[in-house]
C-alpha cells in the first residue's frame, strides 16, 4: 500500500483506497463491477474458502482468470483483508435468491472465512469476524436477520459456511439470528398477559396465595371465554380473544348477525 499522500506509478491507487473496516489490510482484487440499479448493500453473505490456506484463497480471489472475489477475507489466525470496496459488486454469491430478490451480489457484502469446510472455525477468525460484523452492521444499519450463509441464498448448489459454523454464537451478540430456545412459548405468554392486563385482569396485583398469578388468571380467562378448551396450553386462539378484549373490540349488541 502506498504511503499517505502518495500514488502508485499508474496513479490508479491512492490513500483514499485504504481499507474501510478498522484493522483490515487493503489487498485489491480486479474482480468486481458496479452494483446493478445503484443498489446499496443491505445484507451480508458468509462463506468458507475450502482451500488449504488464506494466502492460497487470497491469490485465487485476486486472480483475474478465476473471476471470483469477495469484499473481506479472514484468515484462521484472525488476519483480515479487504479486496473490493464495499460500494462495488464483488463476485461471491452467484445464482441464488433471498426475500424474493435474485441478484445477491448487488445487495450484499461477501465475507470469506479461511476454513476447509470440515474443521471447527478457529477462535481468532471468529473474533475478527465478530468485530468486522459489529463495524459493518453499525456503520451501514444492516439488520442482524440479513446476515446469512451462502447456503441460505444458493441451496442446494452451495453448502458454506457449513454445519461447523457457530451461528448461535453470532446471534448471542446480535450479529445474526437464531430461533428462541423455547419457540414462541415465552413471548406468547408475555403477549397474552399484556392483552389480559389491558382488558383488566390484575395479574401483577394478585396475591401470591393463589400460586402463580399468571396461571390463575389464565384459568379464569379460559373459564370465562373458552371453557371448552379445558386445560390445554395457551394457543393462537387465546391470543386472538385476548387481543380483541384488550382493544375493546367487543361484540356489538345492535348487530343482528352477531
Ligand atoms: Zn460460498
Amino acid at each position: 500500500m502506498p504511503a499517505a499522500g502518495t500514488r502508485s506509478p499508474s496513479g490508479a491507487r491512492s490513500v483514499a483506497e485504504a481499507a474501510e473496516s478498522p484493522g483490515a489490510l487493503w489487498q485489491p482484487s480486479p474482480n468486481f463491477g458496479d452494483r446493478r440499479g445503484a443498489a446499496v448493500p443491505d445484507m451480508i453473505v458468509l462463506h468458507y474458502t475450502a482451500m488449504e490456506s488464506a494466502l492460497a484463497a487470497l491469490a485465487r480471489l485476486c486472480d483475474p482468470e478465476a473471476e471470483v472475489s469477495c469484499h473481506y477475507l479472514i484468515g484462521r489466525d484472525g488476519c483480515l483483508w479487504q479486496l473490493v470496496r464495499e460500494g462495488k459488486r464483488a463476485w461471491h454469491a452467484g445464482a441464488g435468491s433471498w426475500e424474493g430478490r435474485s441478484d445477491i451480489n448487488s445487495r450484499s457484502i461477501g465475507i470469506e472465512l479461511d476454513n476447509d469446510g470440515n474443521s471447527p472455525f478457529a477462535e481468532p477468525l471468529m473474533a475478527t469476524l465478530e468485530a468486522l460484523l459489529v463495524d459493518i452492521l453499525h456503520r451501514r444499519g444492516i439488520s442482524s436477520h440479513l446476515v446469512v450463509g451462502h447456503s441460505d441464498t444458493s441451496f442446494p448448489r452451495k453448502s458454506d459456511p457449513g454445519s461447523r459454523f457457530d451461528w448461535r454464537r453470532l446471534a448471542l451478540r446480535g450479529l445474526a439470528v437464531w430461533p428462541s430456545e423455547s419457540p414462541g412459548a415465552a413471548s406468547d405468554l408475555r403477549r397474552w398477559r399484556d392483552y389480559a392486563e389491558r382488558f383488566g385482569y390484575g395479574i401483577g396485583r394478585a396475591s401470591s396465595d393463589v400460586g402463580n398469578p399468571e396461571t390463575a388468571a389464565f384459568s379464569a380467562f379460559r373459564r370465562r371465554f373458552r371453557p371448552w378448551a379445558g386445560d390445554a396450553a395457551l394457543d393462537a386462539e387465546d391470543l386472538r380473544i385476548a387481543e380483541h378484549l384488550a382493544k375493546r373490540n367487543y361484540l356489538d349488541p345492535t348487530d343482528p348477525t352477531a
